[in-house]
This record gives structure tokens, C-alpha cells and sequence, in this order.
């Protein structure tokens, strides 16, 4: 028999309320279960405000304190803990390049998770440029893994489409709104509620529809039988039907986003002091929104 409390389960997030707005249930589950997690925060969450006065220095401070806020409510409702590793590379600007890529390749090499959750970058729920590189990051570096250093399973998600489900407590529900609440700097208690409740729907809509139970869902990220991964689909060869979720995610989640990356790091007191080359960067239109002043 295997000891699931051997297991180490990574959480990839671009952002530090990523968890709670993509995958908190899984996320209470695994730290219930009594599995090591560990979350990967990519970025140094530089930018997510509107006031001008707070993006930079102070902001990155204030989220990590409201980070460890909402992971000792997970930690508290579980009796697990959590430990967090931070990438810093500035909100807005994570870059997908080989260095990246070995820092990302070399912190799975060494941790040897047995399960990965990250962002889908394929059949994107959320099409900030972060959320797409952290899930870009993950699959290029499987990619580059020898099967053995891979994970036995990873999951996107923020996905379109569902391999996976975890019926949901209703009573998790309340854990997961506390802890999305430690973000003061994102929510207020009143738009927590909002959020939660638009969740709430949106769970029970998509999958009691699929699956007649609340819950939240993950795409796998399946390997051909001699252990390569399976690559995304073309775009030319997707369905009419993925087409079209594709377009309406694409346009609508970005707009959100755009209004918060209008300064450069540099206007906030800093300077990017690593390789900040993107590969795919010209072969995506939708980084022309990554900051407004570009
Ligand atoms: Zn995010």
C-alpha cells in the first residue's frame, strides 16, 4: 500500500490568491489528507491594485503577509502546514525562457512532487500572461524531464476541460471564503462573498450538469503510452466548440487585468535584473496587453 502522507503536492500560482480563486478545494483536501504541500508563488505580486501609491515595495509586502494569513486558515482547518516557496519575478513580467524553464525544471527535480497543479495553458479559464507562463513553465519542463523525474500526475486548473473532479464540502465553502478574505488588498469581505457565490454557481451549474454534485475540476495533463506528453492541439485542429470557449475567455479575462500593469517596473522604483526575453512572446498577439505603456 502507498502512505499517502509521502506524497509531496506542488501548487504552482502565478498570483497570491491563485489557490483560493482556482483551486482551494483540492488544495484543503491535499493538506487534509496530511500530504506535504508546497505552493509555488511565481511572481513577486507587484501590481494587483489600482492605487498607483501602493504598487511596488509595499504591495509585495502586503501580500506575502496576507499569503500566510490565508494559509494558516487551511493550515488551522487541516492541521497540515503549508510551506511556500517564492520565485519573485515581477507580477505582469514572467517570463517564458530557458532560464525560467531550469529554475522551474530544477525546483521539480529536486522536490520530486508526486503531483503537480498548475494553471492550464492550453484551455485557459484565465488569460493573464502570468497565469498562461506559470502553466507554460510546468508543461515545457515536464516536457524536458526524463519520465522518471516527472510527477505521477499533473492537473491544470483554470480549465476549460475536466478529466477530473472533487465533489465539494458545502461547509468548505466558508473555509475557502475566510481565507480568500485574508487578501484585504485584493477583496473586501462583501466581494469574498461575491466571488465565493459566483463559484458556488458557476461549480454547480458546470459540473451538477456533468456530474449532478458540486465540485471543482482539473484537466490532466495525459503521456503517451512510451512517456511523452501528450502536446495541445493545434488551433486549426480544434473543435468549433473549443474555438469558440477559447475566444470568449481570451477576450473577456485579460480586460481585467490591463488596467493594473500601466506603470513599467521600472516607474516602481525597480528594474528587471533577469532574463526577461519571452520565446512565445511574438507568436502571442495578447502580450500586447500585458502593460499598456509598451
Ligand atoms: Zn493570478
Amino acid at each position: 500500500m502507498s502512505d499517502l502522507s509521502k506524497y509531496t503536492v506542488m501548487f504552482f500560482t502565478p498570483h497570491a490568491d491563485d489557490i483560493e480563486l482556482g483551486i482551494p478545494f483540492m488544495y484543503l483536501e491535499s493538506l487534509r489528507l496530511g500530504n506535504k504541500v508546497i505552493e509555488v508563488v511565481m511572481t513577486n505580486n507587484a501590481y494587483g491594485t489600482e492605487y498607483d501609491k501602493l504598487k511596488g515595495k509595499r504591495l509585495e509586502q502586503i501580500r506575502i503577509k496576507e499569503l500566510d494569513e490565508a494559509n494558516r486558515v487551511f493550515e488551522k482547518e487541516s492541521g497540515n502546514k503549508v510551506k511556500v516557496i517564492r520565485m519573485d519575478y515581477i507580477d505582469g513580467h514572467l517570463p517564458l525562457n530557458t532560464d525560467s524553464l531550469n529554475k522551474v525544471m530544477n525546483l521539480i527535480k529536486k522536490l520530486k512532487p508526486a503531483i503537480i497543479f498548475a494553471p492550464d495553458p492550453w484551455f485557459a479559464q484565465d488569460f493573464h500572461a502570468d497565469h498562461l507562463n506559470t502553466g507554460r513553465l510546468v508543461y515545457f519542463s515536464l516536457k524536458k524531464l526524463k519520465p522518471v523525474s516527472r510527477p505521477k500526475r499533473t492537473f491544470y486548473y483554470y480549465s476549460t476541460k475536466t478529466h477530473f473532479y472533487l465533489k465539494c464540502q458545502w461547509r468548505d465553502f466558508k473555509i475557502v471564503k475566510k481565507s480568500l478574505e485574508k487578501h484585504k488588498s485584493q477583496y473586501s469581505s462583501f466581494q469574498s462573498k461575491l466571488i465565493i457565490t459566483f463559484y458556488n454557481k458557476l461549480s454547480i451549474l458546470r459540473h451538477l450538469l456533468e456530474t449532478k454534485k458540486t465540485s471543482e475540476s482539473v484537466r490532466e495533463q495525459k503521456s503517451s503510452e512510451d512517456g511523452k506528453l501528450v502536446s495541445p492541439p493545434k488551433f486549426d485542429d480544434m473543435s468549433f466548440r473549443d474555438r469558440v470557449i477559447y475566444y470568449l475567455f481570451s477576450n473577456t479575462t485579460i480586460w481585467g487585468y490591463v488596467k493594473f500593469y500601466n506603470l513599467s517596473p521600472e516607474q516602481l522604483g525597480g528594474s528587471i535584473t533577469y532574463n526577461s526575453k519571452d520565446l512565445l512572446k511574438s507568436l502571442d498577439k495578447r502580450y500586447r496587453y500585458r502593460y499598456q505603456n509598451n
